[in-house]
């Protein structure tokens, strides 16, 4: 059976504890592997490893760092087929999405590569005659990132690659669902010569691993995805450590879809956003805000879609939909079902955990479209992250925005309208880290900011040269001559 190590100072570990834990394909429950389960000790020798390693890391040229991320993206670009199928197995998203996982891997290392070539600070003039002033990005030191399991690749690359090229050496801590993904990347690292100690990994649980990561006084910095609930005791621990803490948390993303849309597009964007990764994306569309106007024709036309949409093991190409990751997801989604049919809101299509067939042996449930819902009710505010999602009909765009608002988080959202006037009041008015009109709430490319606003985070943003900011602090020069 394959075993799965921790990798400290460049070598493959066993906990210090010897204890391991299992992980199953959702889809099957068959066992993928046996994989360290760390503990505070363990976190402790990974970052005396990262803090031995730091002094050369940083004093390494920033274009040779870069070539190392270089050899990376190489390697993900050949091994992209087993490395998607691999995470298909571990967390159920079907095939076509995680080729797609590893490309936005793929991309982001590139992406961060390149700029190990810039890293650019500032000159600015003096006030003074015979004065230079600059500024430079300075790393920070050991840092902390910690994962969830719904990219196993992407996320990790969106912090592993920045934190890198500014020179900081990394303890990695992904979710315990995904800890092979995170062992496929990591071994690309000591393949393409990394040195000993700049790069981490200890698996294990959050309440353990993560939160020891959190305490230790030698970690800089905490980046962080993942849930609000956990988040938050994060940002509450970094507070009184004094540490520095990025933020990046659930959503309650909506679409607007005003009476003059094109129907067809904006149904291919709900179904594709509510339902991708099934519905468990912090980007994923769980409500969608409908002009009147155009209700009863969506509404039957998404019933239609959504009927169709086949269930199975994401491995199958015909397969739409696969699994939630884990039984207490499905059960946790199916209570959210429950909670909006006593709300009074009614089922339009799905509403079951699926259990015909194969689908018995995996954690499945029917992608679920809910009408009669109000704005207020918890199938409208609380994050679900399932295949599940609402309809809230509205008589005008100032309501659509009020509605679209009206939430705690504020991760993504989309309009569909052919009236260019429209689009620019919701890029004016709605209160969204990330704004699409006619296309769906998800999908990023990784050279512009990712993240949101209000609970979804706390203004830190991945991806783009914001992910620099996150990862460096700057110093600034004076030069008398
Ligand atoms: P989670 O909060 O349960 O876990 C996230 C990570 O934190 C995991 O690695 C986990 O082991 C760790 N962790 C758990 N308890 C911890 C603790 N006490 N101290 C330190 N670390 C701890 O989230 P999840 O279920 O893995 O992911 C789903 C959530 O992530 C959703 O809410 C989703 O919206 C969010 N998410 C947000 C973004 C974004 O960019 N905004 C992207 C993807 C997912």
């Amino acid at each position: 059976m394959a075993q799965f190590k921790n990798y400290i100072n460049g070598e493959w570990v066993d906990a210090q504890s010897g204890e391991e834990f299992e992980r199953r394909n959702p889809a099957t429950g068959e066992l993928i592997g046996t994989f360290a389960k760390s503990g505070s000790a363990d976190v402790d020798a990974a970052v005396a490893a990262a803090k031995a390693a730091f002094d050369r890391w940083r004093k390494t040229p920033a274009p040779k760092r870069g070539e190392i991320l270089f050899r990376v993206g190489q390697m993900l670009i050949e091994r992209k087929e087993q490395l998607a199928r691999e995470m298909t197995e571990e967390m159920g998203k079907v095939l076509a999405e995680t080729r797609g996982d590893v490309q936005e891997g793929i991309d982001m290392t590139f992406y961060m590569a390149g700029e190990g070539r810039r890293l650019w600070g500032q000159t600015t003039p003096s006030e003074l005659p015979s004065k230079w002033n600059m500024s430079v990005r300075k790393p920070l030191g050991v840092v902390g990132l910690i994962t969830p399991w719904n990219f196993p690749l992407a996320i990790p690359t969106w912090k592993i690659m920045p934190a890198l090229i500014c020179g900081n050496t990394v303890v990695f801590k992904p979710a315990s669902y995904t800890s092979r993904s995170a062992v496929r990347l990591v071994e690309l690292f000591e393949e393409a010569g990394l040195p000993p100690g700049v790069l981490n990994l200890v698996l294990g649980s959050g309440e353990t691993v993560g939160n020891a990561l959190v305490q230790h006084p030698d970690v800089a910095l905490i980046s962080f995805t993942g849930s609000n609930d956990v988040g938050q005791q994060v940002a509450v621990e970094c507070a009184r450590l004094g540490k520095r803490v990025s933020l990046e948390m659930g959503g309650k993303n909506a679409i607007i879809v005003m009476d003059d849309a094109d129907l067809k597009l904006a149904l291919d964007g709900i179904v594709w956003s509510a339902f991708g990764t099934s519905g468990q994306r912090c980007t994923a569309a769980s409500r969608v805000i409908v002009h009147e106007g155009v209700f009863r024709e969506l509404a039957d036309q998404l019933d239609a879609r959504v009927s169709a949409l086949r269930l199975g093991n994401g491995l199958d190409p015909q397969t739409d939909v696969g699994p939630v990751v884990s039984d207490s997801q499905l059960q946790r989604v199916h209570r959210y079902v429950e909670i909006g049919q006593q709300e009074g809101a009614e089922i339009l299509v799905g509403g079951k955990i699926a259990t015909q067939g194969e689908l018995a042996r995996g954690h499945f449930h029917e992608p679920t479209v809910f009408i009669n819902v109000r704005p207020d009710m918890r199938i409208a505010q609380e994050e679900i992250f399932g295949p599940v999602t609402a309809l809230i009909t509205v008589r005008s765009l100032e309501e659509a925005i009020q509605v679209c608002n009206g939430v705690r988080y504020g991760l993504s959202a989309s309009i569909y309208t052919r009236d260019i006037n429209k689009a620019f009041r919701a890029i004016e008015d709605v209160y969204t880290g990330i704004l699409y009109v006619n296309a769906g709430t998800i999908g990023a490319e990784v050279h512009l900011p990712f993240g949101g606003t209000k609970a979804t985070g706390n203004g830190h943003r991945e991806a783009g040269q914001a992910a620099l900011d996150v990862f460096s602090e700057w110093q600034s020069i004076y030069i008398d001559y």
